[in-house]
């Protein structure tokens, strides 16, 4: 198979223009071309007044592929296709009885799971929040009722923190095996749009994941797997440096020496008790701040030009980053095009914001975190839990004052600027429910944070015109961008670096930040898990 790179259409070009222009890049007659798969497509927006193009990856299979590529051989955007079909590590023998425990069912999990259950080691998996149907009405019921449920909501539960979610499925990891091309497979066999497979970035939106991590549940069960809700690990089971099974909080005790934790970045009770078994880890830097939000259409028109809106490419996104004076990075995080602000707290008396949007992207607001890095040494030294003990503090505050109803403290931008409380606002209408209290923000981060903000926001007016829009709204706080711990493992084995048999996986452990790279992570542990359970099998 041939790899083609850079090969640029017009928008509006047709299945057949594609294979036209694939023939004429590799001067090869029309019947020498007998397959092509579109590996990846984006867009090129540089030229945003005068044309943008959608630029491919191509997988293509021709007569002759040999003399093809030999008369490419100094051309580097046609060259040898690279293998990226999956190829599991192994597969259990028949008679083994341990089975390995996978705790946390969010992508991670989920995918260290369904990997572990194709390859016939029949995984238990132990989540502590609710099957899908019912963890949906769980949140629902905080973003109109204000009734938070600690068990089963934005966090926790089944698909875990990204089922309410805009659904991104990209990341910037490194991934010289196409673990997320397997992903992604998975994702489609399992009902997900197969565009997902070649979109440069795509996304399945919150409405069709839902149905996506039940499908991929049901394939666990068949495969002889078993996903028990409402199951929470609240205690391990150690002989000397070895884990032996986990201990649930209805006093049920599982055994095995190979167990997963896929615990999210949210999950702060169960890091204290791994703290307090001794489990190695450190505080990790993550990032606190606001949601803005702005009209979709201004977005649009910032990023596409004359094509804002055009069928093809959907509603924009954006990716800031601003050094303030003050040493601090500020950047955007987690933009959601034509979504809504959502209620992301786990604990009672908290607020956390954070976005999602339907697969369709179409609500009047774009929204993003506009969040300023935290660093562990400089911001609590000393101290692992630490970053978990600041962001508790931070939901507090932003609970007071945001009129401890789970309303979230909002301020214009314009006003936040000037350092004025705000009372009425203009023509941006925030999507945050169950509502937003209009205030004034500074006293809910520190004021390093809020320094670096004010200064950030109309540099970034000035990548994006509008930007620092007066009536832009912001809603407070942006907490748990990513786990304030790492625990810590093993480079080659991925086990815990003190307690043999525990693989910390995906984001809580520090390994992922996003569904796509928790995905990846998931099956990187799949492998470790299988390959520690035949060498002792
Ligand atoms: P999680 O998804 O957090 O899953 C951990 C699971 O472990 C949870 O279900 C939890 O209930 C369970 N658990 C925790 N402790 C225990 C215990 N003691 N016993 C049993 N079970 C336990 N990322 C993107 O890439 N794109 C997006 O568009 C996007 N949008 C987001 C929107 C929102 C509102 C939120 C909250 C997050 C979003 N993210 C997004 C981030 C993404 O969801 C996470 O990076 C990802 O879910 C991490 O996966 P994970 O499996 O490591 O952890």
């Amino acid at each position: 198979m041939i790899r083609i790179s850079e090969l640029a259409l017009s928008l509006e070009h047709t299945p057949e223009q594609l294979r036209d222009a694939v023939i004429k890049r590799l001067q090869i007659p029309a019947d020498a071309l007998l397959d092509m798969l579109v590996f990846k497509r984006s867009y090129d927006a540089r030229k945003k007044n005068t044309e943008i193009t959608f630029v491919y990856i191509l997988h293509v299979t021709v007569k002759d592929e040999t003399k093809v590529l030999a008369r490419f051989a100094d051309d580097q955007h046609v060259r040898p296709a690279p293998d990226t079909e999956y190829h599991p590590v192994g597969h259990a023998p028949a008679g083994l009885t341990e089975r390995p425990l996978v705790v946390g069912f969010g992508p991670c999990g989920l995918f260290a799971a369904l990997l572990l259950a194709q390859m016939g080691f029949k995984p238990i998996v132990l989540e502590r929040g609710k099957e899908v149907r019912q963890r949906t009405k769980d949140t629902w019921a905080l973003w109109r009722n204000k009734v938070l449920s600690p068990e089963s909501n934005v966090q926790f539960g089944e698909g875990g923190a990204g089922l309410f979610s805009d659904g991104k499925l990209y990341s910037q990891i490194k991934d010289p095996k196409f673990y997320g091309r397997k992903v992604m497979q998975e994702f489609v066999r399992a009902g997900a749009p197969e565009e997902i497979l070649y979109v440069s970035k795509p996304h399945i939106g919150t409405f069709r994941l839902t149905g996506v991590v039940s499908a991929m549940r049901e394939e666990i069960k068949a495969l002889g797997g078993e996903v028990r809700f409402e199951q929470k690990v609240t205690d391990l089971l150690l002989k000397d440096d070895q884990i032996e099974g986990v201990v649930l909080a209805n006093g049920e005790v599982l055994h095995s020496r190979h167990v997963v934790m896929a615990l999210g970045h949210s999950a702060r009770d169960t890091f204290r008790m791994l703290h307090s078994r001794e489990v190695f880890m450190e505080a990790k830097p993550f990032a606190i701040g606001f949601r803005i939000e702005h009209p979709q259409s201004l977005i649009d028109k910032a990023r596409l030009g004359k094509y804002a809106g055009h069928d093809a490419l959907g509603a924009a996104d954006y990716k800031l980053v601003y050094h303030a004076k003050n040493g601090r990075a500020v950047y955007s995080f987690c933009m959601c095009p034509g979504g809504t602000v959502v209620a992301a707290t786990s604990e009672p008396e908290r607020v956390v914001t954070n976005g999602m949007s339907q697969y369709s992207r179409n609500e009047r607001n774009a929204n993003a975190g506009i969040v300023v890095g935290i660093n562990p040494n400089e911001d609590f030294p000393g101290n692992p839990l630490g970053g978990i003990e600041f962001q508790e503090q931070l939901e507090s505050r932003a609970y007071e004052l945001g009129g401890k109803d789970y309303c979230a403290p909002g301020q214009l931008v314009g006003d936040f600027i000037r350092g004025k409380a705000s009372t009425t606002l203009g023509d941006v209408e925030p999507s945050y429910k169950p509502g937003v209290l209009l205030g004034d923000l500074a006293p809910s981060l520190p004021e390093y944070a809020i320094t670096a903000i004010r200064e950030a926001l109309p540099a970034f007016g000035k990548q994006i015109r509008g930007f620092d829009r007066p009536d832009a709204v912001l809603t407070g706080v942006e907490t748990r961008t990513s786990s304030p711990v790492r625990i810590t493992r093993d480079n080659d084995s991925l086990q815990s670096l003190n307690v043999r048999g525990l693989f910390p996986a995906g984001e809580g452990a520090g390994y992922a930040g996003g569904i796509l790279s928790a995905g990846v992570d998931g099956v990187r542990i799949a492998e470790a898990v299988a390959r520690s359970m035949l060498e002792n099998a």
